[in-house]
């Protein structure tokens, strides 16, 4: 008989641990256990990703309903009730959470509904006090939004209860200039919030192509959103009528939400990790090799709370190479090159590879962009322009970056990751045929540069 109860436990039930665990019970035939404190599906399906697309829909019809008029329908728009849509989001969270337990349960898992810390190299202790014993165990406990500490910080909320407000705020203020703060300022303004944004440093998106970020910051302020860069919070009050932040700038202005969103911080406090041999970076986060082991053989780590790219995908891919080596005896790396992402905000932005910047610190480099109003809202008589850039190695001709600010930039984004992925050079894009008329077909047809560096 085996020493240990399980070939697996997985402490952390969100997209790396669900896919992990699942790939190495049905697939390779291990005996899995997994932990989930909270709700089975994790940050992206109960208070990310899945959440806030759906928040991003609902804030689009306004938009979708004034350029419906521009077409010649008579609409007008009504009231946003937001405890509808918020009782229907509920309902539909509690749908997925129900698929992600029969996906698991189906393959075979055993899950436990607890908190679960590690012993040692080879256990795990359950709230309840039951302890396991497993040959191999997975770390996949996500992260978690991190508020400076200044004072009155309680009184600002995060990503983690933009989801189950009680109202919606009439002016709100967002801190930060990540993805999370710029897709709900956006949100928040297509709801008809009115929105001030926060950013401490000179524009929004940092990291991002400059130009891109630029063009996004742009459309934003056009759409009402007022962006302070430059500015952070020194201390929140509470008002009679609301609650004042009080800034670097020497402003003090009141509203009725402030919501944080300056980072994420991984989980690992207090998971029993000292002591053990597991390395952690400064933040917190586990350090792992290329294949997700850490520096004790039997503890493995995925996900965000490793802290190499915080993406969903990354995490699935992470989790399934994980199961793939250990259960599967087939060795695979997952590879942090050219992951592609969109930031959701109005509007979106999608981008793979390099920025300019990066490009032209790299080797010289040729920059394709144009800037233009699309069809569908230049004849809603609207001035939105979208913007599309690739960056190309003078050298080997490849396309090194592709910057893609538009609506659905996020879908067109994933099809070009394909080709860059496979190497294509800017004259593989030339060669290939325009599908006409649509944004994405100035992708094909950009043919001098508008800069070399
Ligand atoms: P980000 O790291 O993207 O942004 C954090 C922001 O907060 C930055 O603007 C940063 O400023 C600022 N900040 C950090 N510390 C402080 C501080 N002490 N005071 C004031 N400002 C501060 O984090 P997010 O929370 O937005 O998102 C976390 C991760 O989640 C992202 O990195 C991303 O990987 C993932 N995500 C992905 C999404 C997508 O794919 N669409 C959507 C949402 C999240 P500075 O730039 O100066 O450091």
């Amino acid at each position: 008989m085996s020493v240990f109860d399980y070939d697996l436990f997985v402490i952390g039930g969100g997209s790396g641990g669900v896919r992990a665990a699942r790939i190495a019970s049905a697939e390779g035939g291990a005996k899995v256990g997994l932990a989930e404190e909270s709700r089975m599906g994790g940050t992206c399906v109960i208070r990310g990703c899945v959440p806030k697309k759906l928040m991003v829909f609902a804030s689009a019809f306004p938009d979708a309903i004034s350029n419906a008029r521009a077409y010649g329908w008579d609409v007008t728009l009504g009231g946003f009730d937001w405890p509808r849509f918020r009782t229907t989001l509920e309902t539909d969270l509690d749908r997925l959470e129900a698929a992600y337990r029969n996906t698991l349960t189906t393959a075979g898992v055993t899950i436990h509904d607890s908190r679960a810390v590690l012993v040692d190299a080879h256990t795990v202790k359950l709230a309840s006090g039951e302890v396991f014993r497993a040959k191999h165990i997975l770390v996949a406990t996500g992260g978690r939004p991190f508020v400076p500490d200044i004072p009155g910080a309680d009184l600002a909320v995060t990503s983690n209860e933009m989801f189950h407000l009680p109202v919606l705020p009439k002016r709100a203020l967002v801190v930060g200039g990540g993805y999370i703060a710029s897709e709900f300022a956006c949100i928040l303004n297509g709801l008809g919030v009115e929105v001030c944004q926060y950013y401490r440093g000179a524009q929004i998106l940092r990291g991002f192509d400059d130009e891109a970020r630029g063009h996004v910051a742009t459309a934003m302020q056009m759409n009402g959103i007022m962006i302070h860069c430059g500015t952070d919070v020194m201390r929140l009050e509470k008002s009679e009528s609301g609650i004042v932040a009080v800034a670097t700038d020497g402003s003090s202005r009141e509203f009725d939400l402030v919501m944080y969103a300056t980072g994420r911080h991984p989980n690992t406090e207090g998971l029993g990790l000292q002591g053990l041999g597991v390395e952690l970076g400064r933040q917190g986060q586990i350090k792992v090799d290329e294949w997700s082991q850490t520096a004790v053989p039997s503890i493995f780590a995925v996900g965000d709370v490793t802290g190499r790219i915080n993406l969903t995908p990354v995490a699935i891919r992470e989790g399934h190479a994980f199961a793939d080596t250990v259960f599967l005896g087939r060795p695979t790396k997952f590879d942090h090159e050219l992951v592609a992402s969109a930031v959701f905000t109005q509007p979106e932005m999608g981008s793979v590879g390099l920025s300019e910047e990066a490009a032209r610190e790299q080797e010289p480099i040729e920059v394709y962009a144009t800037a233009f109003r699309p069809m569908k809202t230049a004849f809603a008589g609207r001035s939105d322009r979208v913007m599309m850039k690739l960056v190309v190695s003078q050298e080997s001709r490849k396309v090194l970056g592709c910057h893609i600010v538009a609506p659905e930039a996020g879908e067109m984004i994933q099809l070009a990751a394909i080709a860059i992925r496979m190497g294509a050079t800017k004259e593989d894009f030339d060669r290939t045929c325009a599908v006409h008329p649509t944004m994405s077909e100035e992708l094909v047809t950009m043919r001098k540069p508008v800069r070399k560096a």
